[in-house]
C-alpha cells in the first residue's frame, strides 16, 4: 500500500522548498505532478514541474474524469490528474501531493486515509516577504495571493499536522518526522490493503 502525503497551505509559504528538502532526505517519496492552465515560470518544464495545459485541454479533461481533483486558484485552473497519482501508486511507493486548499479537502473526501499537513507561516508579514522575494508574482498578484492566504489560514484546523515554516531547517525535521511516523505506521499495518480513489469529485470553481 502506498501512503499518500498531501502537503497544503498558503502559497509562498514554502511547500516547494521544504518538499525539495524532505525528498533528500527520504528519496523514495514520488512527487506527483500536476496540471495547471498557468504559464511555466522561467526553468519550469512541462511533465517535470506541472503539465502545462491550455484552458480547453484542461476543460475537456475535467469533463472526462481525469482529475482526482481540481480548483481554480488565482485565476488558473490546477488539478491532480488520475492516471499520474494511479501510475506513482502501482509503484508502491509513498507519494506526496502539493495542492492548495480546495484541492486537499476533496482529497480528503476521495482518498481519506491520506496524511494531510498544513504547513503554516510564521506571520503574513513573513508570507508576503516570500512572496515578494520569490519574484515570480506582479505586484497585484501577491496581493490576490496574500487575499487567498487569508481564507486558506482559517481552515488550518483542518489539518490533523501541522509545520510551522519558519526556520527552514526546523521545518523541515519536523515534517520528516511526521512522513517517518506514518509510513512507519503503515508498514506495521496488515499487508494486501489497497489503494482507492473515490470518483465524482468536483471542484468549486
Ligand atoms: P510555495 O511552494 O508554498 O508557494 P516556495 O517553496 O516557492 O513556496 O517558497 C516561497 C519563497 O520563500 C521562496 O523564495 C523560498 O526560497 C522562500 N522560503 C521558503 N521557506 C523559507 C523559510 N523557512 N525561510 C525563509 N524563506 C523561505
Ligand atoms: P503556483 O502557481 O505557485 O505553482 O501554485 C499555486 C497554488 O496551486 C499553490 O498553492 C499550489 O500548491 C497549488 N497547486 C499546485 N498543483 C495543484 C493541484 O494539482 N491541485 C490543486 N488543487 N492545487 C495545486
Amino acid at each position: 500500500m502506498s501512503v499518500v502525503f498531501v502537503i497544503t497551505g498558503p502559497s509562498g509559504v514554502g511547500k516547494g522548498t521544504l518538499i525539495r528538502a524532505l525528498r533528500e532526505r527520504v528519496p523514495e517519496l514520488e512527487l506527483s505532478v500536476s496540471a495547471t492552465t498557468r504559464d511555466p515560470r522561467p526553468g519550469e518544464e512541462h511533465g517535470r514541474d506541472y503539465f502545462f495545459l491550455s484552458d480547453q485541454e484542461f476543460e475537456r479533461r475535467v469533463q472526462a474524469g481525469d482529475f482526482v481533483e481540481h480548483a481554480a486558484y488565482s485565476g488558473r485552473r490546477y488539478g491532480t490528474l488520475r492516471a499520474e497519482l494511479e501510475r506513482l501508486i502501482a509503484g508502491r511507493r509513498p507519494v506526496v501531493l502539493e495542492i492548495e486548499l480546495q484541492g486537499a479537502r476533496q482529497v480528503r473526501k476521495a482518498m481519506p486515509e491520506a496524511v494531510q499537513v498544513f504547513i503554516d507561516p510564521p506571520s503574513e508579514a513573513a508570507l508576503r516577504a516570500r512572496l515578494v522575494g520569490r519574484g515570480t508574482d506582479s505586484p497585484e498578484a501577491v496581493d490576490a495571493r496574500l487575499q487567498t492566504a487569508r481564507s486558506e489560514l482559517q481552515a488550518r484546523h483542518e489539518f490533523a499536522h501541522h509545520v510551522i515554516n519558519d526556520r527552514l531547517e526546523d521545518a523541515v525535521d519536523e515534517l520528516e518526522a511526521i512522513v517517518r511516523r506514518c509510513l512507519e505506521e503503515t508498514s506495521s499495518v496488515a499487508l494486501g490493503s489497497e489503494n482507492s480513489i473515490r470518483t465524482g469529485q468536483k471542484d468549486t470553481s
